[in-house]
């Protein structure tokens, strides 16, 4: 797969996420425009609302476009999704008829505000790298049962809070929380000292399901309208004591940061890969019948207050043991309806090596080994005034399909009232 070349020229640059290939979708607005649909295409948004209006892009007999989220376009069905895509491509393509009505409902980005891009039904979270769940149960337990017993037969997860799910960029305050020392016996109350990110991507579930109803691997992937870069704060020392025997709970309720562009499968087709080799045969509702995985470069950075930005760790989505489409029939498989809009997370994304992982709690070793920065401070865990980045891109020749930044700043805990 090569560039599509577009008549939008910022739209052809090799170092541009969103070349005519990508085509995520958005919610934006602006200093006279509410918040409504747009199509990302180079350093501009196409205003979808402007061009329904126009009659540029009908999908349906009601306005989709004119609301801040893509739900009603979710809902609208897969043929819909390829014949909206169809229609951005003809619209955007270097030799299009319809150029000068197109560029009139063009806006450059950096005069807009970007929004959560859809009403996050539910929120649900995975535990699906390998290499993270092998980490981490060797940090808590030790190498001998680094792995629980039923990790290698299902993707692992927990029910998570789609109320506080938000966009990048907006600020997070660090959790309050009990927390409970070895050499006390009674837990305290007061901010998290080992306040932490996870790397992962979340995938948005476009169709829904009824009760009762579970759906194959190959239908799940059919029903992913797209992905976005996820960061799943996470309080290690809040976990830590509430989460035996339920799962996590306050540690990981307080916040989740998604990138502001659903980016479509369609758009990251050409780089699917296979789940890695299974060491345990998976039962037959599990097995993946063709790649469903991607080749996604994965990066963490982190900016000190006052500081710039390093990259702290590089991944890749395509070391995960579950993809998103076995995550989505194995959370159906009980007859659990899905929704329009429900996020799943991936879970950490974390590779075989130092350098490769995506938490905190693993790049400083359960905070032994501390991180040295550029500025010459180091860092176990995330501390206030730091911003933490996220960034993804599936690189194809010539062109990259990025996924935009996901970031946002820790604040100074509220005081309990
Ligand atoms: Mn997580």
């Amino acid at each position: 797969m090569t560039l599509l070349t577009s008549w939008v020229e910022s739209a052809n640059s090799a170092d541009t996420d969103f070349p005519l290939n990508n085509l995520p979708y958005g919610v934006f607005s602006t200093n006279s425009l509410d918040p409504r649909c747009g199509v990302a295409i180079g350093d501009m948004v196409l205003d979808m609302a402007a061009a329904e209006n126009a009659g540029l892009v009908v999908l349906d007999d009601a306005p989709v476009f004119d609301v801040p989220y893509w739900n009603d376009v979710m809902d609208l069905g897969p043929d819909a999704w390829k014949m909206l895509r169809l229609r951005l491509m003809a619209m955007l393509t270097a030799d299009s008829a319809e150029q000068s009505a197109v560029a009139a409902l063009l806006i450059p980005m950096s005069e807009t505000r970007l929004h959560l891009p859809m009403v996050v039904s539910e929120y649900t979270d995975f535990y699906s790298s390998r290499h993270h769940a092998v980490n981490v149960g060797t940090i808590f337990r030790g190498a001998a049962n680094a792995l629980p017993p039923n990790w290698l037969h299902m993707p692992i997860g927990y029910n998570g809070r789609a109320s506080t799910v938000v966009v990048s960029g907006t600020d997070i305050h660090r959790p309050n929380g009990q927390i409970k020392s070895s050499d006390n016996d009674m837990p305290t109350f007061g901010p998290s000292q080992r306040l932490d990110i996870e790397l992962e991507l979340g995938a948005v579930v476009g169709t829904s399901t009824d009760m009762g109803t579970p759906v194959s691997v190959a239908q799940a992937d059919e029903m992913i309208f797209g992905y976005v870069l996820l960061n799943d704060w996470s309080a290690r020392d809040i976990q830590a004591w509430e989460y035996q025997p339920l799962g996590p709970f306050q540690a990981k309720a307080f916040a989740t940061s998604v990138s502001p562009w659903i980016v479509t499968p369609a758009a990251l087709d050409p780089f699917r890969t296979s789940t890695p080799e299974r060491e345990t045969e998976l039962l037959d509702y599990l097995k993946e019948p063709r790649p469903m995985l991607f080749d996604i470069d994965l990066s963490v950075l982190i900016q000190p207050p006052g500081g710039t930005h390093e990259v702290i760790a590089r991944t890749n989505y395509k070391t995960m043991y579950y993809s998103a489409a076995q995550q989505l029939a194995h959370h159906s498989s009980s007859g659990c309806a899905m929704n329009t809009g429900d996020l799943l997370g991936s879970g950490t994304i974390s590779g075989p090596d130092k350098g490769t992982y995506g938490s905190m709690l693993e790049l400083s070793w359960g905070g032994s080994a501390p991180l040295s920065l550029a500025d010459g401070s180091t860092r176990t865990f995330v501390e206030d005034g730091d911003t933490m980045i996220l960034t993804g891109r599936a690189q194809g020749s010539g062109y990259r399909v990025g996924f935009g930044a996901c970031a946002g700043t820790i604040l100074p805990a509220v005081s309990f009232p």
